[in-house]
C-alpha cells in the first residue's frame, strides 16, 4: 500500500491511501483545486480516485468534497450520521444521490482490493469515524479528531504497518492562548482533539515491530508548532511504558499544506 498525507492540520484535511489497483482519499478538507494538485505532486490524477471516505463533516474534512463528486462522480463513504449531517446541512452542495455509501462501523467493507474497517472516534460531530486499510497482508490506518482515546482505540490501532495520529495542540500552548474560553474548553474536552502528550501516549501503545513509519497529523496552526509536537511525542514514547524508544521509529509531521513523503508497505 502506498500511503501518503496530501495536507493535513486544522486549516484543511486529505489523506491518500492507494495500491496499484485501488486509490481512496480519507477526507477532501482542502480546495478540490489543491486536492487536484497534490495528487499530482504525487504522480496520481483525480480520474483514478474510487472512493473519497469521509471521517465527519466539520468543514476541514469536506471543503473539496463537492467540487470533486461533482465533476469526477467519485463515490463517498461515511457513517450514516456523516451522511445526514451532510445532506442536512448542504455544504457540500447538489451531489448526485446515487454517489453517497453508508458504512458501519466495525464492519469491514472493500474499495477493490482494499479491505476497509471504520472505526467509531470520540468528536463533537454526527457520527465521526477514523478508518483502517488493510490489504497484501499489510495494515495502514488514519485516525484524527478524537478528544480521547480507550481500548476500544487501541484495539483498532494494533499491528499497524504505518499510522497517521493526531496531534493536534500544546496543552499549555493553547491554555495561554487566544482562543475564547468556550472553544479552549471545546478542543480540550474528551469530545475534542488529541493533544501532544496524548497522541505520545497513544503511540505508546501502538508501537510494534512492523510499524514501518509514524506521521502525526492535524496539528494546531495556533496551539501547536512541529519541532514541539515531534518533541513531546518522541518523549513520551521514550519515557513510556512500552519496549520501544521514539528512535527505534521513523516519526514525522504529516505537514499543512504539502504532500508529505510517499510511504510504502
Ligand atoms: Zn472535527
Ligand atoms: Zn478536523
Amino acid at each position: 500500500m502506498d500511503f501518503c498525507s496530501i495536507a493535513s492540520g486544522s486549516s484543511g484535511n486529505c489523506i491518500f491511501v492507494g495500491t496499484d489497483h485501488a486509490s481512496v482519499l480519507i477526507d477532501a478538507g482542502i480546495s478540490g483545486k489543491k486536492v487536484i494538485a497534490g495528487l499530482n505532486e504525487i504522480d496520481r490524477a483525480p480520474e483514478e480516485l474510487d472512493a473519497i471516505l469521509i471521517t465527519h463533516e466539520h468543514s476541514d474534512h469536506i471543503k473539496g468534497l463537492g467540487v470533486l463528486a461533482r465533476k469526477y462522480g467519485i463515490p463517498i463513504y461515511s457513517s450514516a450520521g456523516t451522511i445526514r449531517a451532510l445532506r442536512q446541512q448542504q455544504p457540500v452542495g447538489p451531489v448526485d444521490e446515487t454517489l453517497f455509501h453508508e458504512v458501519t462501523p466495525d464492519q469491514w467493507f472493500s474499495v477493490g482490493e482494499l479491505d476497509i474497517r471504520p472505526f467509531r472516534v470520540s468528536h463533537d460531530a454526527a457520527e465521526p469515524v477514523a478508518y483502517r486499510f488493510c490489504c497484501g497482508g499489510k495494515s495502514v490506518a488514519v485516525a484524527t479528531d478524537l478528544g480521547c482515546y480507550d481500548d476500544y482505540i487501541v484495539g483498532n490501532l494494533q499491528d499497524l504497518d504505518a499510522v497517521l495520529i493526531e496531534s493536534n495542540h500544546d496543552k499549555n500552548m493553547l491554555q495561554v492562548g487566544t482562543y475564547p474560553y468556550y472553544l479552549k474548553q471545546r478542543i480540550l474536552s474528551s469530545r475534542g482533539h488529541l493533544s501532544n502528550e496524548h497522541a505520545g501516549r497513544l503511540l505508546g501503545e501502538i508501537l510494534n515491530d512492523r510499524m514501518q513509519a509514524v506521521m502525526l497529523g492535524h496539528l494546531s496552526k495556533e496551539n501547536n508548532y512541529e519541532a514541539l509536537a515531534l518533541a513531546t511525542v518522541c518523549a513520551e514514547v521514550t519515557m513510556g511504558e512500552n519496549a520501544y524508544k521514539a528512535e527505534d521509529f521513523e516519526i514525522r509531521i504529516a505537514k499543512r499544506d504539502e504532500p508529505s513523503r510517499m510511504i510504502c508497505v
